[in-house]
């Protein structure tokens, strides 16, 4: 069984917002979304600031995964992996309804101790050798 911890404000919005502006000047998103939110750190917690921290997915609080973002060199809002979605992860667990960008995973619970990201370790050989 997994609590429930209530985050002080729910970002949802935020996230789906950002998601949604994939492709578009980054400036005008962080502008945007700034000006709707009392801290910018939200914003972050996707969108990386420097390469180490680009993530394929980023959970926020018990089970919702978003896709990870970044900055590309001509100021526009990337997916780190724009091929990551609600079909590529595995739930943790039973209990809990484990979201991808707010979609329901496709994959069923496989086990506890069954990896998360299965395809993980492929996509980063990938990665490392590009
Ligand atoms: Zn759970």
């Amino acid at each position: 069984m997994h609590g429930r911890r209530k985050l002080g404000l729910d970002y949802t919005p935020l996230f789906r917002f950002l998601i949604s502006k994939v492709g578009t000047r980054w400036d005008d998103v962080f502008s945007e979304a700034v000006a709707r939110l009392d801290r910018p750190d939200p914003i972050f917690w996707l969108v990386a600031r420097q390469p180490h921290e680009r993530r394929r997915y980023v959970l926020i609080g018990e089970s919702s995964f978003y896709n990870g973002l970044y900055v590309d060199e001509a100021g526009t809002l990337q997916q780190v992996d724009p091929l990551v979605g609600p079909s590529s992860l595995v739930p943790l667990c039973r209990c809990c309804t484990h979201t991808f960008n707010g979609t329901p995973f496709t994959r069923p619970f496989a086990g506890s101790g069954m990896p998360l990201d299965p395809d993980a370790e492929a996509q980063v050989e990938a990665t490392v050798n590009r």
